[in-house]
């Protein structure tokens, strides 16, 4: 089973996906992977590193900057979220294919065809049997976030493009998406998320 979290900046995926790993463990289930992109062990530090805090001086290219997500993503996929996956356990994932669609094509304005098919050739097609969008107003969201990245430092008109992004990814795939109110407290948000994977823990 495989759960995406996406958002903008503050959305408070990290928060949230630690509650329904908590829970889905206190429930039993002992085969959970918590885990993130970009960043996720010792190659994707650095392409995290290299993308969010680039060298002083360095104005870091569109195109570049939506290949080091991808390189991230790939190595991700096929070194932690696929064998785990295969091992029958449960993936929940803080961001993946939609935010490249979100920041790179959305937010950059890159050719949108293009990030889905990159997408595609990054993870082989591996797709998340759900993503839940917790949406935020990206002025909230940004006023609860304390240490700032080169992303996170961007206009908010930025952010906005990229939450209306999400929401018209959200509203194309009703199916794989459910679209949360983050902007509740934390306790609101999570029976939201608990809610939104019930149909996929009956089987
Ligand atoms: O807080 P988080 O780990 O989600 O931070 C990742 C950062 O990378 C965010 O600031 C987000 O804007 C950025 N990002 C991006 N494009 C992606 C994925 C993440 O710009 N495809
Ligand atoms: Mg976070």
């Amino acid at each position: 089973l495989f759960v995406t979290f996406e958002g903008v900046e503050g959305a408070g995926k990290t928060t949230q996906i630690v509650r329904l790993a908590t829970r889905l463990r206190s429930q039993g289930r002992q085969d959970i992977l918590v885990t993130r992109e970009p960043g996720d062990g010792p190659l994707c530090r650095e392409l995290r590193q290299l993308v969010l805090d680039p060298p002083v001086g360095v104005s870091v290219d569109e195109r570049a900057e939506l290949f080091i997500m991808l390189a991230d993503r790939s190595q991700h996929v096929a070194h932690t979220v696929r064998p785990h996956l295969d091992n029958g356990g449960v993936v929940l994932c803080d961001r993946y294919i939609d935010s490249s669609m979100a920041y790179q094509g959305f937010g950059r304005g890159l050719d949108r065809d293009a990030v889905a098919s990159m997408n595609a050739f990054a993870t082989g097609g591996l797709l998340p049997h759900r993503t839940l969008l917790l949406d935020v107003d990206p002025g909230v969201g940004l006023t609860r976030q304390t240490n700032r990245t080169r992303m996170e430092a961007e206009a908010i008109a930025f952010h906005a493009k990229i939450r209306e992004g999400f929401l018209q990814m959200a509203a194309a795939e009703p199916g794989r998406f459910r679209i949360i109110d983050a902007s509740l407290p934390p306790d609101n948000v999570h029976d939201l998320v608990w809610e939104a994977v019930q149909d996929l823990l009956d089987d």
